[in-house]
């Protein structure tokens, strides 16, 4: 019996009723049963004196009933209180009826378990466990909760996993990895699991709780390692795939360039050669093209695009919101269409008549240049031959996406190549786990005449001031941006606010013309307003986070951010990003709600102190505030049942060196790997 074959209906007990609520979760077999991994621990070796609590204890206890009562407060409630003989707590209950009115009569002698807070008659537990004291004896191992395990109980699972350590006592171990031996922990993977689903009291719980423990490194190790692996599986595999190999830029080529009317920075233009290098050869190229916002990424997709178009080849370029792609669309336009190129438009709002007729000149290659959003790669959407792909602004293709941009390639063997474009920047060590897939080409140097930006940290309320200095500014000429941030990430609310605040800011500012923008104005409201906010005719253009990315109006050169302490540093850098563009000295105030905390101080003061997004990404790192780095959207491509890519980046440089090294030397165990810790390839890294 192997544990990685055993499907979990070979367990005594385990029906098909069960084995379907598993499979829910990803657990088919034995195998995978270890692998679910506990979120977090309790406690409940040991019984606390009832003296010695603290609010934020969580813990057993045990006493004896010395009253219990219904209570009239702001609700009813059911109020025992327990005593030993060091002190008294209350337990209460909201819900509750006669048989544990009973059970809770005065006398009783009770075992408890549950957290301990501050309530109103002193300490108290709220909806603890609880059984007769002394029934049973205390757990002699810490207890595992194990996240979401659907439609079943903890015990249940708890039980399935003895179950299935008990098959590990008689001999059925799982195999340990050749690869691992001078990694992180010298521990067996059989002892890390044993560790992690059942560990003895004594272990260092802050270590456990934080994921720290040499166990959990391990494992955390290892799993990383499973991602790398079938990242880099998936680009082998792409790589036996063929691409058209294109011929070397020629006269289209030259003459965009000489049509730009500024010349390419450095950066920019050996960016240019990598990926003109890329698309020479004959297997489809995968890169990630990395820059600053202003970096001018938009120049290279432009490039590129003509490049395939010379080649008689389509190109497809997709942007993750409508106003993006219109951007995308406006500037394309300006560039292409005086070469004669003929850049068509698909997006999930056009429909009927235009949208056939789109679908028509796409399938039968008129359309030369597509742009557009996700749209672009429903089904029904025919190519006539797709040799390139760009995406703008996207976290990345999945996996399982990007198999399928081989039909979209015409054949099960070819596939276009694929340009990735971020200005998420992304510290270097993370960059080499979430793309190990690709190629990586960074656009480090900014255009020449661009000003850095100015930012002050004021509390809000210095608003006024700030309001006079918008005043000011816009009478002289300038454009401004307001941005209304909420943390409330219902969208309607956003925009809500933003509609609030910009009455008010008409009120206080009645000289100047203000626009809004937000989510909910429909895509061609939108537009429009970000032409007039373009032409001058709106001073200052209200928003919210919709004009986070790519969004060029160069006259803009003050931003005011509410609420900045709420945002991620990434996307404060990104909103920043909006302004500097053009010959006037920027300015950035980020407002923020005092009082600030020492991180949110700090914070603040790295978007003040430098303009640089790799170096704010990596302070970010540093300070981390939690997720923000990546983004609610993006962390969700990359689901660790374990590891934290923050937490355990030291690991990352070992995860690359092993992860190449067994891939050359031993694809079984590789292959064993990722069976171990990825159920299945569509949970892996999904847009
Ligand atoms: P991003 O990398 O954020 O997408 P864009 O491509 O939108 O940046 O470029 C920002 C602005 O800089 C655009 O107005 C673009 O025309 C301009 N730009 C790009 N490259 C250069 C350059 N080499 N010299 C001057 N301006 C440039
Ligand atoms: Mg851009």
């Amino acid at each position: 019996m192997d544990l990685d074959k055993s499907p979990v209906d070979s367990l005594k007990g385990v029906g098909p009723s069960l084995s379907e609520k598993l499979a829910k979760m990803s657990i088919h077999t034995l195998q995978d049963v270890l692998f679910h991994l506990p979120s977090r621990y309790e406690d409940r070796t040991r019984i606390t004196p009832i003296g010695a609590l603290k609010p934020g204890d969580t813990v057993v206890i045990e006493g004896e009933v010395l009253a219990c009562d219904v209570t009239f407060g702001r609700r009813r409630s059911l109020l025992a209180i327990l005593e030993d003989k060091t002190g008294r707590i209350g337990l209460r209950f909201f819900h509750f009826n006669k048989t544990q009115q009973k059970g809770l009569s005065p006398g009783s002698p009770l075992r408890c378990f549950g957290e301990v807070r501050r309530g109103a008659s002193g300490l108290e537990i709220y909806h603890p466990e609880y059984s007769r004291a002394q029934e049973s004896d205390l757990p002699d191992r810490l207890t595992p909760v194990y996240p979401s395990t659907e439609g079943l109980s903890q015990n249940r699972y708890r039980q399935l996993v003895a179950r299935v350590m008990d098959l590990m006592d008689h001999g059925e171990v799982l195999k340990e990895l050749p690869v691992l031996e001078n990694s992180i922990s010298r521990l067996n993977i059989n002892d890390a699991l044993r560790l992690v689903h059942t560990p003895p009291p004594e272990i260092d719980l802050a270590a456990l709780m934080d994921g720290r423990h040499p166990a959990q490194q391990k494992l955390a190790f290892e799993e990383m390692l499973a991602h790398q692996i079938i990242l880099r599986i998936s680009r082998e595999e792409i790589n036996l795939l063929t691409a058209p190999g294109f011929s070397p830029p020629a006269a289209l080529h030259r003459k965009l360039q000489a049509s730009l009317g500024f010349t390419l920075t450095n950066a920019q233009s050996r960016v240019a050669v990598e990926v003109a290098n890329d698309l020479a050869r004959r297997s489809p190229a995968l890169r990630l093209v990395q820059g600053d916002v202003g970096s001018g990424k938009t120049v290279i997709a432009a490039l590129s695009a003509v490049h395939a178009v010379e080649n008689g080849l389509q190109v497809a370029i997709m942007a993750p919101t409508e106003i993006l792609a219109e951007q995308h669309l406006l500037n394309l336009s300006n560039w292409l269409i005086p070469l004669d190129i003929n850049v068509a438009w698909l997006t999930g709002k056009i429909k009927g008549k235009k949208r056939s007729s789109t679908l028509e000149t796409m399938a039968s290659g008129e359309a030369q240049v597509i742009v557009g959003t996700h749209a672009l790669f429903q089904s029904d959407v025919h190519f006539h031959n797709l040799g390139l792909v760009i995406i703008d602004e996207q976290h990345r293709f999945g996996v399982h996406q990007r198999m399928a941009l081989r039909e979209k390639g015409g054949s099960d063997t070819a596939m276009p190549h694929q340009l990735v474009m971020t200005a998420t920047p992304i510290p270097r060590t993370l960059t080499m786990s979430l793309y190990a897939d690709m190629d990586c080409s960074v656009i480090d140097e900014l255009p020449p005449g661009r000003s850095p930006v100015t930012t002050v940290v004021l509390p809000d309320n210095r608003r006024e001031e700030v309001i006079s200095r918008v005043d000011s500014a816009c009478r002289t000429g300038a454009q401004a941006y307001w941005v209304c941030t909420l943390i409330e990430e219902s969208e309607a609310l956003q925009c809500e606010a933003a509609e609030v605040t910009a009455t008010r800011l008409a009120e206080e500012l009645s000289g100047l013309n203000i626009g809004l923008i937000h989510g909910r104005l429909s895509s061609q409201e939108k537009t429009e307003r970000m032409a007039e906010f373009k032409q001058g005719k709106i001073d200052l253009l209200v928003a919210t986070t919709v004009i986070e990315v790519g969004v060029d109006v160069p006259n803009a050169s003050l931003m005011v951010i509410e609420n900045s302490e709420r945002l991620g540093l990434a996307q404060l850098h990104q909103l920043r990003g909006r302004i500097g563009r053009g010959e006037k000295k920027s300015h950035c105030v980020l407002l923020y709600h005092p009082p600030l905390g020492e991180t949110g101080k700090k914070r603040l003061n790295v978007m003040r102190e430098s303009d640089d997004g790799f170096f704010i990404a990596e302070q970010d790192l540093r300070i981390r505030g939690p997720g923000e780095l990546f983004g609610a959207k993006q962390s969700g491509s990359l689901q660790f049942k374990i590891a934290d890519l923050i937490r355990d980046h030291h690991m990352l440089g070992a995860v690359a060196e092993a992860s190449k090294r067994l891939l050359v030397k031993d694809q079984t165990t590789a292959r064993a790997i990722v069976a171990r810790w990825i159920t299945s390839p569509e949970e892996f890294s999904q847009v």
